[in-house]
C-alpha cells in the first residue's frame, strides 16, 4: 500500500477588486493571486473509501463529505470512473477561515495525491476543470506562482491572523451595503498597472504601496480592531499591509528576513491578533512531497 504526500500553498491577493454583485449573489473580480510559502499536506493512503482526518483537530474544520479535500476525490472518482478509496490526512498549517484559502489548497493537493495515488494520470488542465467546480480558488492553489502577470524576486511577508474568522459572504454583503449607503459608484473592474509593472520589475517597494483589497473597508467594519492592525505597518517598518481576501487575516509585506522579525515580534507585543506567520512568495502550486510504502 503507498501513500502520497502533497504539499498545497496558501494565497495572498495583491489586488482584489469587487464589481457590483450579480443576480446570483456572486459579486465580479479583478484580482491578482500570489501564492506564499505557508503550506497544507495531504497525506492520501489507500483505503475502501474516502474519508477525512485532521493531524490538530480543529471543530471549525468538517471531516465528513463537505470537507473541500473528500469533495476533490469524490470529484476525481466520479471523473475518472475509478471505485478506489483514499484515506486523507490533514495537516493544516494555513488558517481556517482567514481569507488565505487553506480549504481550496487542501482540494487541489487532494486532486493531486489522489491522481498519483489512484494511477488515474490526469493533465493538470483536466485537475484545474475539475478543480474550478469545486472553488473558484481551486486552480490557483495547483498552479501557484503568480496568477497575472510574470513576476521575479522573492517577496516575504508576515500574516496577522485575527482572533474570531469572518465569513466571506458576510463581508461581500458588507461591501454591498457600505457602497449603496455611501452613494459611490462601483469602479471599473481591471487590473492595477502599477502593480503588475511592480511585479515585473520585482520591486517590493512597489508591490507594498499598490497592495489594495476593496473588501478592507467591509472587514474592518464587521472587525474593527483590524484597522489598529493595519495601522501598525508604517510604525513597524512594513512596506504595505493588506487584509488577505475576506479577511481577518492582515497580510505585511516586508523588505527583509529581520525587518519580517520586527514587525512579527511588534504584532505579537501590540496583542493584536491570535497568531503570526511568515512566508516567502511566490510559492509553488500544489505538488508531490513524498511517495511511501506503508
Ligand atoms: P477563501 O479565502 O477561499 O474564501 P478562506 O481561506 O477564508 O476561504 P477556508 O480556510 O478555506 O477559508 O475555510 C472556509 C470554511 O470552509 C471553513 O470554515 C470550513 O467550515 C470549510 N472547510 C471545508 N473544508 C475545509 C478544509 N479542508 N480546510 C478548511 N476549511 C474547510
Amino acid at each position: 500500500m503507498q501513500s502520497v504526500t502533497v504539499r498545497a500553498p496558501a494565497k495572498v491577493n495583491l489586488q482584489l477588486s469587487v464589481g457590483p454583485a450579480a443576480a446570483d449573489g456572486f459579486h465580479e473580480l479583478a484580482t491578482v493571486f500570489h501564492a506564499v510559502s505557508l503550506f497544507d499536506d495531504v497525506v492520501a493512503t489507500a483505503a475502501e473509501d474516502i474519508t477525512v482526518s485532521l493531524e490538530n483537530p480543529d471543530p471549525t474544520v468538517p471531516l465528513d463529505g463537505d470537507n473541500l479535500a473528500a469533495r476533490a476525490a469524490h470529484a476525481l472518482a466520479a471523473h475518472t470512473g475509478t471505485d478506489a478509496g483514499v484515506h486523507l490526512r490533514l495537516v493544516k498549517r494555513i488558517p481556517v477561515a482567514a481569507g488565505m484559502a487553506g480549504g481550496s489548497a487542501d482540494a487541489a493537493a487532494a486532486l493531486v495525491a489522489c491522481d498519483a495515488l489512484w494511477g488515474t494520470g490526469l493533465s493538470r488542465d483536466e485537475l484545474s476543470e475539475l478543480g474550478a467546480e469545486l472553488g473558484s480558488d481551486v486552480p490557483f492553489a495547483l498552479m501557484g506562482g503568480t496568477a497575472i502577470g510574470t513576476g521575479r524576486g522573492t517577496l516575504l511577508w508576515v500574516f496577522a491572523v485575527a482572533e474570531d474568522g469572518l465569513s466571506t459572504p458576510a463581508v461581500y454583503r458588507e461591501c454591498d451595503r457600505l457602497r449603496e449607503r455611501s452613494g459611490v459608484p462601483v469602479p471599473d473592474l481591471a487590473t492595477d498597472e502599477a502593480l503588475m509593472a511592480a511585479l515585473r520589475a520585482g520591486d517590493a517597494k512597489a508591490v507594498g504601496a499598490a497592495l489594495s483589497n476593496d473588501l478592507q473597508e467591509a472587514a474592518i467594519s464587521l472587525q474593527p480592531a483590524l484597522a489598529q492592525t493595519l495601522g501598525a505597518a508604517v510604525e513597524l517598518g512594513a512596506l504595505g499591509a493588506v487584509v488577505s481576501g475576506s479577511g481577518p487575516t492582515v497580510a505585511f509585506l516586508v523588505r527583509s528576513s529581520e525587518a519580517g522579525l520586527d514587525v512579527a515580534v511588534g504584532l505579537t507585543a501590540m496583542g493584536l491578533c491570535r497568531d503570526v506567520k511568515r512566508a516567502g512568495s511566490p510559492a509553488p502550486g500544489a505538488k508531490v512531497v513524498t511517495v511511501a510504502r506503508v
